[in-house]
């Protein structure tokens, strides 16, 4: 059997309220693709029914879907890693579970691929989200593009294609907590980005609280660039002079005014000190972000721990 021309990749974490909706939307979706396709399926340690439902979708269409089992919640990018490694399709295109990213939607990420793009990034049309999570998304997206090289207009869309090369190159890379799409990015030779429709999402609620957002963001930035680390001495460098250069203000001022200390002078000092401690404190948790990921990467764990494969055996 040659490889598929299309790997679907989907990570499920608890997913059991939506699975029904999905897979009956799902293949009928791929089958009207009228190309040869697998479903990968990425169990990443979920605690309700949904492994025994894809065990039982593996055992309705065994022929298209396979299905891999963690043995633990490893997150959704390492469930995404490990669909690239088990997955064989030329063209690979990943999902979320929930039904946010339409199935019906993969023809127009292939479209664009057929013009020669590697890899197609997505943009959701009228994001269906509550509202304080589409506008934090948007000011992170902004910051994102100033701090790194990566453009995308919106990160957090997971509907994306990608080409067999640029599938393994990320497979190829070592790093302990990443962030696909941008790593995607940063391999492509012709990267483009269509529009697609977003839903609600069908069942279920949201796996990403605030700080799982917050934490996928930090892995987002660190990951991608050294900049808050050199911005964070470059300020370092700014507050030096200015104090230097404010400590000889007012010393000069009470030489020629000829006296002690002026009131003024708490009043900043206090500010100040608040100001410093804040940037202080800051920088530490900024340098311990840079560390922690060294730290996890020089423990060489594996990524993620597969607990089973469910495909059928080749002839
Ligand atoms: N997901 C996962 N592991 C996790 C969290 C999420 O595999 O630890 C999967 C989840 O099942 C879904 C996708 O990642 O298929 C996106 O999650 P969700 O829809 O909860 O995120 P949101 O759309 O709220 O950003
Ligand atoms: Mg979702």
């Amino acid at each position: 059997m040659s490889a598929p021309d299309l790997s679907v990749v989907i990570p499920v974490y608890n997913e059991e309220a939506v699975l029904p909706a999905l897979f009956a939307r799902l293949y009928p979706a791929l089958d009207a693709l009228g190309r040869r396709y697998e479903v990968v399926f990425v169990n990443d340690g979920s605690r309700d029914r949904s492994a025994a439902m894809l065990r039982e979708q593996f055992q309705a269409r065994p022929e298209v879907t396979r299905v891999v089992l963690f043995n633990g919640n490893f997150g959704q990018h390492m469930a995404i890693m490990a669909g690239f490694e088990y997955c064989r399709g030329e063209r690979v295109v990943t999902l979320d579970a929930d039904l946010q990213n339409p199935p019906e939607e993969i023809a127009r990420l292939l479209a664009k691929m057929d013009e020669g793009h590697d890899y197609v990034g997505s943009v959701r049309r009228l994001r269906q989200d509550v509202a304080w999570r589409r506008w934090a998304s948007k000011a992170m997206n902004r910051l994102r593009e100033r701090l790194t090289h990566i453009r995308m207009t919106d990160q957090g869309c997971m509907l994306r294609a990608y080409s067999r090369a640029i599938v393994d190159a990320i497979r190829s890379t070592r790093e302990v907590s990443t962030y696909i799409p941008a790593l995607a990015y940063s391999f492509a030779q012709n990267p483009a980005e269509v529009e697609v429709a977003h839903e609600e999402r069908a069942a279920g609620e949201s796996k990403y609280s605030l700080y799982k957002l917050i934490r996928l963001n930090f892995d987002l930035v660190t990951g991608f660039s050294v900049v808050p680390l050199q911005l964070f001495s470059l300020f370092g460098i700014a507050v030096s002079i200015t104090s230097l250069a404010t400590y000889f203000v007012v010393i000069g001022g009470r030489i020629v005014a000829g006296k002690g200390d002026g009131l003024w002078v708490i009043w900043d000092r206090d500010i100040l000190t608040f100001l410093l401690i804040g940037i202080v404190l800051f920088g530490l948790g900024l340098v311990g972000e840079y560390v922690g990921r060294i730290y996890q990467q020089v423990r060489e764990r594996p990524r993620y721990l597969v607990q089973a494969v469910l495909e059928r055996r080749e002839p």
